[in-house]
């Protein structure tokens, strides 16, 4: 049987490679993914079950010799490569459609982290926010996250390219390189061309400081440098901030714990910032992320973290404070909504007052807050979902092939005391019925009850890197 994209190429060399056969392209398999460069014509089809890139030339194209193939056919006399969807067809693809390479939002623009965990998912991902005006960071892996599901930063950045290829996404897609701690992470990301970086501090944090009494607090104040406190002091200490309409104030108790706690982040954050973001030679939506501590962030430290960072000329574009209540994986909000609203508009006016957006991690699932997150920053935030995403795709999963389903749930409860070990929840396994009884139809209870949820979730490193 002729498959439709062999038709599709007579057609293109007919009517000497227009771009704009785009509208005659609806018999291809992702009709979107047609373009033109360098008298190049290619798109994406489906061979023998696979993804393949077609690429044909019109005449010498340099685009159409850096193609590597292992197969080719003719099409109407000329030579036409079928090619695999490789790291260096993803590299020379970049050089030549800028719109694969990730690009910086900035500050002001409302940016969902969608973290595809399966390298398959981000063309769903961009029809889901066609219109929205929600600018996509399609890939948003931290360490952790590579780890556990034994991919790299260039798969992952290569998997969001071919997906913008396959939806004709032109206007920009995000990639951050999630919760980095060490330089030489920073390094491969942005080495890659990662738009973003998400510096974790967690290590430098001293997370110990706000369980110790005041007595030891004072005298573990005093064994800071001197000019430090001092400088400190003079600039925050009894001190009243405007933010907005609201206000932070600093007490000696709150400053000292402050700077016992944060203290040690700031060197490190300019260590970073001098070394990697300031000389990079393209934009990168930096962002701070102070969320993994034992204890939410209140706002006169989010405030003093700001204010700190400006005086060194440090311009963030985003910030992630841990909020007060539980952001647990894959389900809503824990705690009071009032009291979370009334802590989260000191946070949204700090970030006003600096410029920055702020940035919600964990963000997968938190449905009752989102219309308190939307109120206070009109919609300049960045929110991270990676978590809702496997769990929507382990919908289709259950959906699709219920029996294979049922041996994922086991085998995730097989590894949850595992997961435990990288992500705090308060999972009831006792609460999670057994998949392998549930009858078809009451499968997706897996899905929709919190403590199957975060199980299903925890453990998706296990699932992804088990590949029997
Ligand atoms: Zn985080």
């Amino acid at each position: 049987m002729k498959e439709q994209w062999r038709e599709f190429i007579s057609a293109m060399i007919d009517s000497g490679f227009d771009a704009k056969l785009q509208r005659a392209s609806a018999e291809l398999d992702y009709p979107a993914s047609f373009h033109v460069a360098d008298q190049c014509g290619l798109f994406l089809a489906r061979v023998n079950g696979e993804k393949r890139l077609i690429a044909v030339a019109q005449a010498e194209s340099k685009l159409f010799n850096e193609i590597q193939a292992q197969e080719t056919c003719m099409v109407d006399g000329k030579a036409v490569k079928i090619a695999e969807l490789s790291a260096q067809n993803a590299e020379v693809m970049r050089k030549f459609f800028p719109f694969m390479n990730p690009v910086a939002f900035g500050r002001n623009s409302f940016s969902l982290g969608l973290g595809d965990r399966l390298g398959l998912a981000s063309p769903g991902h961009l029809r889901c926010l066609a219109g929205s005006g929600i600018r996509p960071v399609l890939a948003q892996q931290s360490i952790r996250e590579l780890t556990l599901t034994e991919r790299t930063y260039n798969n992952v950045l290569d998997a969001a390219s071919w997906a913008v290829l396959q939806e004709g996404f032109h206007d920009g897609f995000g990639a951050d390189g999630d919760h980095l701690k060490r330089p030489e992470d920073i390094k491969i990301a942005l080495d890659l061309g990662y738009s973003m970086i998400t510096l974790d501090c967690s290590e430098k944090i001293d997370g110990s400081i706000a369980a110790m009494n005041a007595t030891d607090r004072t005298a573990k104040y005093q064994s800071l440098p001197v000019d430090f406190r001092t400088k400190m002091e003079h600039f925050y200490l009894d001190k009243t901030f405007p933010v907005g309409t609201l206000s932070v104030h600093f007490d000696r108790d709150s400053l000292q714990e402050i700077l016992l706690t944060y203290g040690e982040t700031l060197a490190f954050i300019q260590q970073i910032d001098a070394q990697f973001i300031k000389p990079h030679h393209q934009p990168i939506d930096f962002e701070l992320s102070i969320d993994e501590t034992a204890t939410p962030t209140t706002p006169a430290a989010h405030y003093f973290m700001a204010s700190e960072m400006e005086k060194a000329g440090i311009v963030l574009c985003s910030l992630a404070p841990r909020f007060i209540g539980e952001f647990q994986k894959a389900i809503d909000y824990i705690g009071d909504l009032a009291v979370f609203e009334a802590d989260f508009a000191v946070h949204a006016a700090i970030a006003d007052h600096f410029g920055y957006r702020l940035s919600i991690h964990s963000g997968s699932d938190k449905f009752s807050v989102f219309p308190i997150i939307g109120q206070y920053t009109k919609g300049r935030v960045h929110v991270k979902t990676a978590g809702t995403n496997w769990l929507e795709a382990l919908r289709v999963v259950c959906r699709q092939e219920p029996q294979f389903f049922r041996e994922l749930c086991l085998f995730a409860r097989s590894r949850f005391a595992d997961a435990t070990k990288f992500y705090h929840v308060t999972t009831d396994l006792a609460k999670i019925p057994a998949a392998q009884d549930l009858p078809d139809n009451e499968l997706e209870r897996m899905l929709n009850e919190p403590d199957a949820r975060q199980l299903l979730h925890i453990t998706y490193g296990y699932i992804l890197a088990d590949k029997n």
